[in-house]
C-alpha cells in the first residue's frame, strides 16, 4: 500500500499576541523507503510540501498547533470500501475522507501544548495489508507571550448557559459531506495584531490558556466574510464570545467568527465562500473592535495562517 504523507499546516478564540508558525518541512527521506518524489501540492492548503513515498515508513514533521495532512493513495485501496479508516495520532483520531483523486486524505491536528519529540501516527481501519506506524517529529513552535489589559468588567464575564457547550460542539463536529474547497480567503482585508498560539496573560498573570485564533485590526462594521463554504452552524449573540457565527465546512474543519457587533445569517444556513457572515464590532471579551476568527480541525484550535495567503502582520 502506497502511504503518502504530507505535512501542511492549518484556532480556539482567546485573545490577541505575535506568532508566526511556519508551515512544517519533511524530515529527510528515509533510506529504506523507497523512491520518494517531492513536489508541490497543487491546491491551496497551500505551498506545503508533500512527501510521495512508495513503501511504508515516513518520517515527517509538524509544528505544534499545524496539522498534518496524511494522504492514503493506493490501487488496492481506492475504489474500496474504507468507511472507518482513521489515523490516530497522541491520542487523537481523525477519519479518511475520499479526494476527487481518488486518493484519501485525513487531516490529523497538533495541539499547541503537544512535547517536542518523536511521535508515531497509526492507521487503522483500511483494507489489504496492515499499514506499519508512521513517525512524525513534532516540533517546537517558539509560541511567544502576550499580555492583554483588560477591565475588570471585562475580566469577569461568564459565558451564558450553553454557550461553552455550542463552542465545543462546533470544534468536535466531523461531518461527511464537505463543503470547502481549497482556496480559503481572508475574512476581511486586515492585518492581524495578535497571532494564533501566543500565550496570553492577563493585566499581567498567566492564564495557562493560548489564543485560539488571529485577531485581524479590522474596523467596527466592516463585513466579515466566509472564509469557505460551509453550513452554518452558530449565529447568536454570546456573552462571552460576543456576536458570535460558526460556521463547519465539512470533513472535520469548522471555522469561528467573534465580537460580532451584528450577525447576517441564521443557523442551518448553507453559506458560500465570500458571503457577509456580520459585521466586526467588540461584543464579548475584547478591549476593542476586531475580528478573532479561528479554526477547528477534528476536534481542536489550529493554526488560521496555514490554511490561506499570508496574512500580514501588522506593524
Ligand atoms: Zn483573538
Amino acid at each position: 500500500m502506497a502511504l503518502l504523507v504530507m505535512l501542511g499546516s492549518l484556532c480556539l478564540w482567546g485573545s490577541g499576541g505575535g506568532v508566526e508558525v511556519a508551515n512544517a518541512q519533511p524530515a529527510p527521506v528515509p533510506t529504506d523507503a523507497g523512491t520518494p518524489t517531492l513536489k508541490p501540492m497543487q491546491s491551496g492548503i497551500a505551498e506545503r510540501p508533500i512527501l510521495r513515498v512508495t513503501g511504508v515508513l515516513v518520517a515527517n514533521t509538524v509544528k505544534q498547533g499545524n496539522v498534518l495532512n496524511v494522504y492514503l493513495n493506493d490501487s488496492s485501496t481506492v475504489g474500496h470500501p474504507t468507511a472507518g479508516a482513521t489515523a490516530e495520532f497522541a491520542g487523537r483520531k481523525a477519519t479518511f475522507f475520499p479526494k476527487k483523486d481518488g486518493s484519501l486524505l485525513a487531516l490529523v491536528p497538533v495541539s499547541v501544548f503537544q512535547k517536542p519529540g518523536a511521535y508515531t501516527l497509526s492507521i487503522s481501519g483500511t483494507q489489504g495489508d496492515p499499514l506499519k506506524p508512521v513517525p512524525v517529529s513534532v516540533i517546537n513552535a517558539a509560541f511567544k507571550t502576550q499580555n492583554v489589559s483588560v477591565s475588570k468588567s471585562t475580566e469577569g464575564l461568564q459565558p451564558f448557559p450553553g454557550e461553552m457547550e455550542a463552542i465545543q460542539a462546533l470544534k468536535e463536529r466531523v461531518s461527511p459531506l464537505k463543503f470547502w474547497d481549497e482556496g480559503f480567503i481572508s475574512p476581511t482585508p486586515d492585518c492581524q495584531n495578535s497571532p494564533f498560539g501566543v500565550l496570553r496573560l492577563h493585566n499581567g498573570v498567566p492564564t495557562g490558556d493560548y489564543h485560539k485564533g488571529v485577531d485581524l485590526r479590522s474596523p467596527a462594521g466592516r463585513p466579515i466574510r466566509a472564509i469557505n463554504g460551509g453550513v452554518v452552524q452558530i449565529a447568536q449573540m454570546f456573552r462571552l464570545h460576543g456576536g458570535t457565527v460558526g460556521l463547519d465546512h465539512g470533513q472535520g474543519v469548522g471555522s469561528i467568527y467573534i465580537h460580532m457587533s451584528r450577525l447576517n445569517v441564521t443557523p442551518g444556513q448553507r453559506v458560500k465562500k465570500g458571503d457577509v457572515l456580520g459585521f466586526v464590532g467588540a461584543t464579548g471579551f475584547a478591549t476593542g473592535p476586531h475580528l478573532h476568527w479561528g479554526m477547528y480541525v477534528s476536534g481542536l484550535p489550529v493554526n488560521p495562517n496555514q490554511w490561506l495567503p499570508k496574512v500580514p502582520r501588522c506593524n
